[in-house]
């Protein structure tokens, strides 16, 4: 480990305890940085937002897009204290950053009552399998949405 990334992972557990001592949300933080600079910030916010979805490399992604202009993190990396639940792990696909360093691991954040083992189980659980049920209405409609979005001659890919 590099001074750097370091210094990069202590602004990220600095985070998660203000925001756990705060009453803002659970003890998770996270930033992004591109070159040497900072450009986004996030804290576990889900109690203090009613935002089951504002884990903190969520709003930390919302931060550096929105500072950056942009829905694409390419060349950042991202500095997590404990590693990405399943659903940030998709938004950090999403983004694409290039690099994510994280602290305690899916296991230390297990024991400590933050368990996402279920999410992982379900990932790979056929439909009829799954907790929360699926139900696929019928896939006809909604694919003429997109049929017209692959026509759409002034979409933005990404
Ligand atoms: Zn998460």
């Amino acid at each position: 480990m590099s001074d750097r990334e370091l210094k990069f992972m202590q602004q990220a557990l600095d985070l998660a305890r203000q925001g756990m001592n705060n009453g803002i949300g659970g003890p998770f933080g996270c930033i992004i940085v591109k070159g040497d600079t900072i450009v986004g910030r996030g804290c576990n916010s889900v109690s203090s937002t009613n935002d089951p979805t504002a884990h903190a490399e969520v709003v930390a992604i919302r931060d550096a897009c929105k500072n950056l202009q942009t829905f694409q993190l390419t060349d950042c990396e991202i500095y997590t204290s404990c590693e990405p639940c399943p659903m940030c792990m998709g938004a950090i696909y999403w983004a694409r950053p290039k690099k994510v360093y994280f602290g305690a691991s899916r296991h230390d954040a297990a024991a400590a009552g933050f368990d996402d083992s279920l999410i992982y189980k379900e990932l790979t659980a056929s439909l009829h399998d799954r907790i929360i049920e699926m139900v696929c209405l019928g896939s006809e409609k909604a694919n003429e949405v997109f049929s017209e979005w692959k026509e759409k001659p002034d979409k933005i890919d990404y």
